[in-house]
């Protein structure tokens, strides 16, 4: 089956290209998808540009928007199995993970199908009763949607819901690495009745077929999320054209716990906040800031509870943590490993690929600690995106905010303590997107997901991420118009 999908139909690229996509867990072809060229991603742009100009979906009531992001919910669920499984072996997290994944981007579509059918604009008080002052919101237009590698169906979802409850056409452009649940997402919106032109799809590299989405005159906006580096070339290439972009970046994420926190619960969320997906999360909580009293106990134990972590293949029920997502990946992965030894940090376990040869055919890393670690240090401040948790420790409340804040990233943080005074201070003096009071991962569609400083541009999810596909148009109407004599008096 051709995997491109342009103007209502699913076409093969035009010049030929493939590129298999591979299964992390043991390096076996999954699928052979489409390479698109840069004329596929142009056909998509104009296919996307004639749907929003000229095509039916610009009569389509929010109404009629809002039952096809039901419907497409409904369907995401009536296939929830098949998605899942299509995940895990794509990216090689644990079935559990994916499932939960299709469960939470449901919830997406369902929201914004409410937020659709709720969004009737406001009247504004233009002081003159003989005015009426109205604020609506419209579409962008034609949306470029590129998505990252790590949670590729979820990434996608949260462009896709919002833009369509907006009415806005889209283009959308997964990773080259994962792209076979943004394969099925196109099939359910055009199973739901998306009109020709409304979603297409194009698969392939980010250069040509990102850098192509991002560079036309024909886009209005660039919605991405992915590393830094492309984000601030896709920042400079939309800047030619005037696009507006949303960017959603990475995290080197603060998880501070105090010497008064729930023992249990917090290291249990430590864990979880590193080797959840193999550390392969925006937010993962890599950087435990620990206090000093409390520091000694708490890595002794935790360090215990990595070396437990069961690897293995994401179908497996027993697996706890999958592969890293590629051969590419471990090894920059491997490199922060290196660097971080090279700096001093003190490896506690880990630090080194997996003995069990039912693995080796797999991406894994075992799952690694570093105790001795400071903000100088470069394990610290980047993104490693792998298994790598760092312990840094503090004494005073105000040195676990500086260490917290101690990042040019700013996505989430955690605080961890018993003393709700102390938690709400210091969640207040965080600057990242999220914080969380003694817990660690949760978001939830009707609040806004986003980062501070180099974490990125704008806000998904909640209204912020509807807003971010619209134009707003401000509508002043004079009932009673008289003339003002001011020329030609
Ligand atoms: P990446 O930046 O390498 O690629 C992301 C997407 O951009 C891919 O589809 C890629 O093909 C495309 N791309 C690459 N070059 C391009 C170009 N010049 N023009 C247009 N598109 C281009 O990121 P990745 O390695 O796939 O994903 C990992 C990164 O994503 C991490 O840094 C992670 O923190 C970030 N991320 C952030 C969030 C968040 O919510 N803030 C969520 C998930 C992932």
């Amino acid at each position: 089956m051709s995997t491109l999908f342009i103007d209502g139909r699913w076409v093969s690229a035009t010049a030929g290209g493939t590129r298999q996509v591979v299964n992390p867990f043991d390096q076996s072809v999954i699928r052979t998808v489409d390479e698109a060229a840069a004329t596929d991603a142009e056909a998509a742009v104009r296919a996307a540009r004639a749907a929003f100009d000229d095509g039916e979906w610009r009569g389509w009531t929010a109404r009629r928007r809002s039952l096809l992001l039901r419907r497409v919910a409904e369907l995401l669920q009536r296939d929830r199995a098949e998605i899942a499984r299509l995940e895990t072996l794509d990216t090689g997290k644990t079935l559990v993970e994916s499932g939960i994944d299709v469960d939470e981007v449901t919830s997406v579509f369902e929201y914004y199908a409410t937020q659709a059918e709720s969004d009737p604009g406001r009247l504004v008080d233009a002081g003159n009763p003989a005015v009426r002052s109205r604020v609506l919101y419209e579409p962008i237009g034609v949306c470029a949607l590129i998505a990252p590698w790590n949670y590729p169906l979820l990434q996608i979802a949260w462009k896709v819901a919002p833009a369509l409850a907006a009415g806005n056409t889209m283009v959308l452009k997964p990773s080259e690495t994962t792209p076979l649940t943004t394969i099925k997402l196109v099939e359910l919106l055009d199973e739901a009745g998306a009109p020709a032109g409304v979603a297409n799809l194009v698969l392939g590299a980010g250069d040509p077929v990102g850098s192509t989405l991002t560079e036309s005159p024909q886009v209005d906006m660039v919605s991405f999320t992915g590393g830094l580096a492309t984000g601030s070339a896709i920042m400079a290439s939309a800047a030619r054209t005037v696009k507006k972009v949303a960017l959603e970046l990475g995290g080197k994420n603060p998880n501070i716990v105090f010497a008064d926190a729930d023992f249990e619960a917090a290291i249990d969320y430590a864990l979880i906040a590193v080797f959840f997906h193999a550390g392969q999360v925006c937010s993962a909580g890599t950087r435990l800031v620990v206090e000093d009293a409390l520091h000694d106990e708490f890595v002794a134990e935790l360090t215990q509870r990595v070396e437990r972590i069961k690897l293995g293949n994401g179908l497996d029920a027993d697996t706890e943590s999958g592969p890293l997502v590629s051969a590419e990946h471990r090894e920059k992965v491997e490199s922060y490993v290196s660097i971080a030894v090279d700096e001093g940090a003190r490896l506690l376990t880990g630090g080194r690929r997996p003995d069990n040869p039912k693995l080796a055919r797999g991406f894994f890393y075992l799952p690694t600690v570093f105790d001795d670690c400071h903000g100088g240090m470069r394990v610290v401040q980047e993104e490693t995106f792998g298994p790598i948790m760092t312990v840094e420790r503090f004494s005073e409340i105000e040195d676990a905010v500086r260490i917290g804040n101690d990042t040019t990233y700013g996505l989430a943080a955690a605080v961890w303590t018993g003393e709700a005074r102390k938690a709400e201070y210091v969640a207040r003096a965080l600057r990242h997107g999220t914080v969380w009071i003694n817990d660690f991962g949760p978001y939830l569609p009707q609040a806004e997901w986003g980062g501070y400083k180099r974490s990125g541009v704008g806000r998904e999810l909640g209204h912020a991420g509807l807003a971010e596909y619209q134009e707003a148009k401000h509508i002043y109407e004079n009932t009673a118009p008289e003339p003002q004599r001011w020329f030609a008096r």
